[in-house]
């Protein structure tokens, strides 16, 4: 097949401008692009947007414009030694620096002196609290670790004396050009971390990164109702970007320490309450502990193994909730034990009696004994 007229691939004019150039070609790559082109047209994208760079590279060259312009494809072999490298590359990448920044999700933006700037890194902070301090909110401080400008070197991280020379890897941008398949990524230099810079002699103060790491007292509100697993974020308290790049956040991730009596679901709370056989039997009046002080509750006269007995609204209030949960208490009757001959005798009266009232007594175990018989029938 024969080359197209590079002018015509970008559908521009012979005399048309190196910005009309550059805007008729970012606009066919995006539309070619093969992020955007999958499936059935995946091959024939591939094939526009591979010519639709080729004309671009040509016809952004002014040299090789010319040669173009002059010769036609006989001018310029796109794939004559020497070309296909970095030089070439440059020009295609400086029309997408942008652009594929969104595409690849770059790291970066560009700052004023044309070098990356980054974000800095986030921060986690584990903090335990109580299940009482989770309920009611507190009011804390932790310390965390702070950057300061090194007073040695004013924060530029070459010896006092000395100065912080230009990358020669990505020449001071902080960006190199990478090609991946047929296109190219810009990606950090990997030789000066994208600061754009390198330090023949680091300050020794601060091993040439320019800050000195201390520690700074914060100020942490936890709310009423938080829950474990929870963050807490705390906005630019996080590592310093690069570059003047706005700092990353603090996150204190909330632990909840295991309680001695609650236990937590949600915005409700449980708890086991174990009573004697003979309250159990004869029903009373106990104390049932709750986050806000005891609380008393009636027992009914045989009151089973197992009850639960709900108090409402004595849970926890969530963050998000509107009113605050319940408190569950399940009772558990606890049986005597290292008995006396005479608690002894009185409980094999207490049984003896109880059979004379027949099934009364105990209707679950006698459904049981029922149920059973009919079993093995
Ligand atoms: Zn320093
Ligand atoms: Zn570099």
């Amino acid at each position: 097949m024969p080359k197209r007229d590079y002018y015509d691939v970008l559908g521009v004019p012979k005399n048309a401008s190196e910005e009309e150039i550059k805007k008729s070609y970012r606009k066919l790559a995006m539309k070619y692009h093969p992020d955007r082109n999958q499936g059935d047209g995946a091959k024939a994208a591939e094939e526009k947007f591979k010519e639709a760079k080729e004309a671009y590279e040509m016809l952004s060259d002014a040299q090789k414009r010319a040669a173009y312009d002059q010769h036609g494809h006989a001018g310029v072999d796109p794939n004559a030694g020497g070309f296909r490298g970095g030089e070439g590359m440059g020009g295609f990448a400086d029309a997408f620096g942008d652009i594929f920044g969104d595409i690849f999700g770059g790291g970066g933006r560009r700052g004023g002196g044309g070098q990356q700037v980054y974000r800095g890194n986030d921060l986690s902070y584990a903090m335990e609290i109580t299940l009482e301090e989770a309920a009611n909110g507190k009011d804390t401080q932790i310390r965390i670790p702070s950057w300061e400008n090194c007073d040695t070197c004013g924060g530029t991280g070459a010896k006092p004396g000395t100065k912080a020379k230009t990358c020669t890897t990505c020449n001071g941008s902080g960006t190199v050009h990478m090609r991946q398949g047929f296109f190219s990524v810009q990606q950090t230099c990997p030789h000066c971390q994208g600061t754009g810079k390198i330090i023949p002699e680091p300050c020794t103060s601060c091993n040439g990164a320019g800050r000195i790491k201390k520690q700074k007292t914060l100020e942490v509100k936890i709310p009423a109702g938080i829950n474990e697993g929870m963050r807490i974020r705390s906005a630019g308290n996080g590592e310093p970007g690069t570059n003047g790049g706005p700092a990353g956040d603090l996150y204190i991730e909330i632990r909840i320490k295991q309680h001695d009596i609650f236990e937590r679901d949600g915005d409700d709370l449980h708890c086991t309450v174990p009573i004697s056989v003979v309250t159990a039997s004869l029903g009373g009046t106990i104390e049932v502990p709750t986050l806000a002080g005891k609380v008393e509750i009636e027992l009914p006269e045989g009151t089973q193994h197992g009850k639960t007995f709900r108090l409402r609204g004595k849970g926890i209030k969530g963050i998000r909730s509107s009113y605050p949960g319940d408190l569950y208490c399940h009772v558990t009757i606890e049986i005597p034990i290292k008995l006396t001959e005479h608690q002894r005798k009185l409980l094999k009266e207490l049984d003896e009696s109880l059979k004379k009232g027949g099934d009364k007594h105990s209707p679950t175990a006698k459904s049981w004994t029922d149920r059973v018989k009919d079993l093995f029938k």
